[in-house]
């Protein structure tokens, strides 16, 4: 066949031709090796071949111009093993003068390549991963070009997705060929959201698929990437400049999105790409192919997070390209959602009903995204490194959050372990819902009322499912981290009156916004803090700025509208400050009332108990309130001084331990002897054995995540109290660090159902 000499720019015609020579159809192989030839042809090189990853690890010659045709399907290679193997091992190019003088070079007598001495070879890569190498060989020493090396890195790159495609090599060929991961893996990491699901993975950051590779208008699609990199930039720009305040990252993370976002080198690796016929998506994703293949290997924890960096950039990219935000997606029945990190609202967009559970490569589970997932009851394990490269659209998934795993293409024996602990969640997740409407009574005859958490419109469908007894903590902060703009009054009356509604008489205690610290909103302009867990956060922003606390203020009057309202202030750590705000909120009463609206039938307020100032100063904050709660979630992190969004010190020490058990019995006897009301409303209350704990304590109102109403009541209606008050009381005094194992061991010996 006659090979037309191209020049060395020609990529997009190349890419024509070999889509040319493959609609020729006829048997796969001689397609194949029409394609090398015409690879061969276009870069002016004597020698192409194709090698491709079987199974097993090795690489084998599927197709060679050049080479001893008889080579094909025998010449095989280790990872590591040769120059082609070096290639895959690294996942980049090698551009070699003189081959056979390199250490890694293996000589294969059978291939005939004695004569070559010029080498270049560049991988297949799909998803950041080597599924085959493509070389060129020429007789005379001489260094290949850069641009002939960026040359051969599109065309592999259109090679490893028609392979995967299917559209350049039998099936038959194809097998024992690893196109993407497909052993069973099992991946450990933490659990964001109690449960376990099996399903089939869908990316939420999809990958460009094949057919969408070559650009029909390549001036029109210079054109798009130019601008939406204009877009990006402008983007991160006004990220930086701060104008609409920080996003999630902290200010050094924006300035490197910044300085990689103008890099040159990365615009003009995206332009060339897109010159030498590639779509704009396709280019994206060619050069994060390699940017992954690249830093993907790096041990350096610093090079690792500019690789975040750069998936974030890419991915800004592309939505820049598409024009639009995350589209909604038909999702299959039992679907399982993988993707790096979510924002709070992205889990929302997805259909919940088929939803089955969620997989994060990175997050925390006080993240957002986490805190999203427990409220819809989706099981999540997050902090799963590498994840997204180990999974491909469709594969079958585990998620065992109970264990903090998952896995990945499970074997059958495993997938039928799974389902037998589903099936034995499910039997008990039915006995919870046969207690839904039976009262709270400890068997000594103490009732204990359970209420739920709740922050989103989603919680309230659930509310009469779960049998609590009201929400105890409804987080309303929530609406304004999913909103794209700051909630107006009338936004914010809405919800507050659909909560009221549907709670139906039940109470509801609202808590007033609780921003900063991990809750960053877009919108809002916040400075940089060095320790924004002890910055300016919660209640000390509602003081600071009094308009938008009172905003919220009348939205809860107004919503009201003359029924019973409950309001509590967040991270109240000095009375002055509760104090201050009580006076707001009456300042609103009557302000309302000047108007002629009408005044809540009953108000109480509230203060929680999150910072340790407030349990030495409890005889003056209690005849003040109407009612506490404790927030053990921020007292915790402010007891022991450590960081519950920070995974390496946030399960370091244990709520269950005697100085965190003494802070709330102080609290709990504080508030017997002045008649205040008390619940606690961190997670600890929906967990049975803290709540045992907690029971032991005294406390007698506890509100918790919605999944935990159903596990607390069965551990209620086990309990005998004044047992459980002896033992735990005992065990306050003595010197161990945790006392979990001990209160474990008097859970057993009091026959308590946990
Ligand atoms: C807490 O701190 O325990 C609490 C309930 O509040 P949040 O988790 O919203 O900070
Ligand atoms: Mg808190």
């Amino acid at each position: 066949m006659a090979i037309p000499s191209i020049a060395v720019r020609g990529q997009r015609s190349l890419l024509r031709q070999i889509r040319e020579a493959l609609a020729g159809g006829g048997p796969a192989q001689t397609r194949l090796d029409m394609v090398v030839r015409v690879i061969a042809g276009s870069m002016v090189a004597e020698v192409c071949s194709l090698y491709m990853r079987r199974a097993s690890g090795e690489l084998e010659l599927f197709a060679t111009e050049g080479l001893d045709v008889n080579a094909v399907h025998v010449t095989r290679l280790k990872l590591g093993e040769g120059l082609v193997g070096e290639i895959m091992r690294q996942g980049r190019p090698l551009n070699l003068a003189d081959a056979p003088n390199h250490p890694a070079f293996s000589y294969r007598p059978e291939t005939g390549e004695d004569p070559y001495h010029a080498f270049l070879g560049v991988p297949l890569l799909r998803g950041g991963r080597a599924i085959g190498v493509l070389v060129v060989q020429n007789r005379t020493e001489r260094i290949y070009t850069d641009d002939e090396v960026e040359d051969l890195q599109i065309i592999a790159m259109v090679l490893a997705e028609m392979v995967a495609g299917g559209e350049l090599v039998a099936e038959e060929a194809l097998k024992g060929v690893e196109l993407a991961p497909h052993r069973p893996e099992r991946l450990k990491g933490a659990k964001f959201s109690d449960g376990v699901a099996y399903g089939v993975a869908v990316l939420h950051e999809q990958p460009v698929t094949p057919s969408q590779l070559l650009a029909d208008d390549v001036v029109a699609e210079e054109e798009r990437l130019t601008k939406a990199i204009a877009g990006l930039q402008a983007q991160v720009d006004v990220m930086i400049e701060g104008q609409h305040g920080l996003v999630e990252a902290s200010y050094e993370v924006l300035d490197t999105y910044r300085m990689f976002a103008h890099d040159r080198g990365w615009n003009r690796s995206l332009l060339d790409a897109v010159r030498n016929g590639l779509t704009a998506e396709a280019a994206v994703e060619r050069v994060r192919s390699e940017h992954r293949a690249r830093l993907g290997q790096a041990r350096d924890p610093y090079l690792r997070e500019r690789l975040h960096d750069l998936e974030d950039l890419n991915d800004r990219l592309l939505r820049h390209l598409s024009g639009a935000g995350h589209v909604a997606r038909d999702l299959p029945e039992n679907a399982i959602l993988i993707a790096r990190n979510l924002g709070p609202a992205d889990l929302l967009e997805y259909d919940r009903t088929k939803l089955r559970g969620l997989l994060l490569e990175e997050g925390s589970a006080a993240s957002h995204a986490a805190i999203v997932a427990r409220a819809l009851d989706i099981p999540s394990v997050g902090r799963l490194p590498g994840l997204r490269d180990r999974v491909s659209e469709g594969d079958p998934v585990i998620v065992d959050a109970e264990s903090g795993e998952a896995y990945l293409r499970p074997r059958p024996d495993v997938v039928a372990a799974i389902r037998t602990r589903i099936e034995v969640r499910a039997q008990r997740q039915a006995a919870f819902a046969r207690l839904r409407d039976t009262p709270a009574f400890t068997r000594d005859g103490a009732k204990i009322t359970l209420l739920m958490n709740a922050g989103l419109d989603v919680d309230l469908d659930i509310l009469r499912e779960t049998g609590a007894e009201g929400i105890g903590l409804f987080r309303t902060e929530f609406q304004f981290m999913v909103a794209e703009e700051l909630p107006r009054l009338d936004a914010q009356t809405a919800l507050y009156s659909r909560v009221l509604d549907a709670a139906d008489g039940m109470p509801v205690t609202f808590r007033t916004l609780d921003l900063g610290g991990d809750k960053v909103l877009p919108y809002l302009e916040a400075e940089r803090e060095d320790n924004p867990a002890l910055g300016w956060r919660a209640i000390r922003m509602g003081l600071d700025r009094p308009a938008l606390l009172r905003l919220q203020l009348r939205a809860l009057i107004a919503a009201a509208k003359g029924r019973p309202l409950r309001i509590m202030f967040p991270l109240v750590t000095s009375v002055d400050e509760f104090r201050a705000a009580r006076a707001l909120v009456e300042t609103e009463v009557a302000w309302a009332e000047r108007r002629g609206r009408s005044a809540p039938e009953r108000l109480d307020v509230g203060a929680m108990i999150e910072a340790p100032s407030l349990v030495w100063h409890l005889d003056a904050l209690l005849p003040m309130t109407d009612f506490v709660s404790v927030g053990t979630n921020d007292l915790m992190q402010y007891i022991f001084a450590a960081d519950r969004g920070n995974p390496r010190v946030a399960d370091r020490y244990d709520p269950l331990s005697p100085p965190a058990l003494r802070a709330l019995e102080a609290i709990q006897v504080a508030c017997a002897e002045t008649g205040t009301p008390v619940s606690v409303c961190g997670e600890m209350a929906g967990r049975p054995l803290e709540a045992f704990a907690l029971v032991a304590l005294g406390f007698e109102r506890l509100s918790m995540p919605p999944a935990g109403v159903g596990p607390v009541k069965q551990m209620v209606l086990s309990c005998d109290r004044e047992a459980a008050r002896r033992g735990v009381s005992s065990l306050l005094k003595t010197s161990a660090g945790s006392v979990r194992n001990e209160i474990e061991t008097l859970a057993r010996k009091l026959y308590l159902a946990i």
